[in-house]
């Protein structure tokens, strides 16, 4: 019996060595007669396991001793209410700018709204033309040239990758170059964090909801440089102000303690498969392989700017969208599992995180290869 190939958006496969571990430790965790579950969060084993996690999670992106590790609650969806009631009193001005180039970094901004004066500085939501191609909302990014950084901002947000549009940015500005020095990039990189290296020279803040690439859902993974810290909002909820949770080894509160182990697991395991280096050369791989074949085929498209597609989720439509539910259907059968688009695109889209073996994309493509074959 093979597994099924699970090409969900989130929350998505998991590495099978990772299920095998924890459910090998689920009743006694290394001979402490306890599950991971039922221990003191206060108590020496879960504390081991929260540093050990953190410290391999410092080491596979190389993270910079001035910046601080958070596991916090509330995903990524948390984040965009949170984020902005931490940072945007940081400089007095209450004000944020925000980058829109899909459904998430939409939804990051009208939260932030509440809290302050959020404004879009620079957004994909129109049709453009790009390199002589003609490109519908939220396949393209805007150029970093482009973006109206107000020079007293709080910071910028952007997603670095929109699960949804399958859109990837990664040319991260310096914004002095847009006449707004020194002002700190915060990052959403919730469906792409540990698929490549991070230039933390780059961004101030980098978040993720575990659940895409990292881990279960319920721990959202949080790297903010120091100096950004201690300046939350007098409303900001105890539990989530930064300087409360960085103060407390992110255990102000009860943690999601499994949920850290978990991905605590998974970052053993990036480690053993070389880092993040080697696995961004497998997702580079696997990305190539069915984009080229996508884009050679006439019965598949893939509808994202050549440059910012994404290498983690992969939307493409049939040309013929009367065979979708066939698709569907006959793909569910040969074990290719969570194909549907989601709705605000429709098609399909294949998400290929980091625990999808070249096996699985392979799989997949000669699955496609021998769908059109019978119906194109
Ligand atoms: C999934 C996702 C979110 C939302 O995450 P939740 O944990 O459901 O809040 C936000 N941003 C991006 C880029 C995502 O992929």
């Amino acid at each position: 019996m093979t597994r099924p190939w699970n090409f969900s958006a989130g929350p998505s496969v998991m590495p099978l060595q990772v299920l095998q571990q924890a459910a090998a430790e689920m009743t006694d965790w290394q001979g402490s007669g306890m599950s991971v579950m039922e221990m003191s969060h206060r108590g020496k084993q879960f504390m081991h396991i929260r540093d050990q996690a953190e410290a391999d999670l410092r080491t596979l992106l190389g993270v910079p001793d001035d910046y601080a590790v958070l596991f916090l609650q509330g995903g990524a969806t948390g984040e965009n209410a949170i984020l902005p009631l931490n940072l945007i009193g940081r400089n007095g001005a209450n004000k944020a700018d925000y980058i829109v180039s899909g459904a998430w970094s939409e939804k990051s901004a009208k939260e932030a709204r509440k809290y302050g004066d959020a404004a879009v500085v620079a957004t994909s939501a129109s049709e453009a033309v790009i390199d002589g191609r003609h490109q519908a909302p939220y396949t393209w990014f805007p150029d970093a040239g482009q973006w109206q950084v107000r020079p007293d901002t709080a910071y910028v947000h952007f997603c670095s990758n929109e699960t949804i549009g399958g859109v990837e940015f990664t040319q991260w500005p310096d914004l002095a170059a847009v006449g707004a020095p020194g002002v700190p990039l915060v990052v959403d990189a919730s469906s792409h964090i540990l698929s490549r290296p991070i230039d933390f020279s780059k961004a101030a803040v980098v978040y993720a909801g575990a659940q895409k690439n990292a881990g279960p859902a319920g721990v959202t993974l949080l790297i903010i440089r120091r100096d950004l810290i201690g300046h939350a909002l007098p409303t900001c909820p105890s539990a989530f102000d930064y300087a409360n949770v960085e103060k407390n080894d992110s255990m102000y509160n009860t943690p999601p303690t499994y949920a850290i182990y978990m991905a605590g697991l998974v970052f053993k395991w990036l480690l053993a498969q070389g880092g993040v280096e080697a696995i961004e050369q497998e997702n580079i791989r696997k990305a190539q392989a069915l984009y080229q074949y996508i884009d050679g085929s006439g019965f598949y498209q893939n509808r994202v700017h050549p440059d910012v597609r994404s290498r983690m989720n992969v939307p493409f439509f049939l040309v013929d969208e009367s065979l979708n539910a066939e698709f569907l259907a006959q793909a569910d059968a040969a074990g290719l599992l969570q194909l549907k688009g989601h709705k605000s695109v429709g098609g399909m889209r294949a998400s290929i995180y980091n625990a999808m073996p070249f096996e699985g994309v392979q799989a997949l493509i000669t699955f496609m290869k021998e769908f059109e074959r019978r119906h194109g």
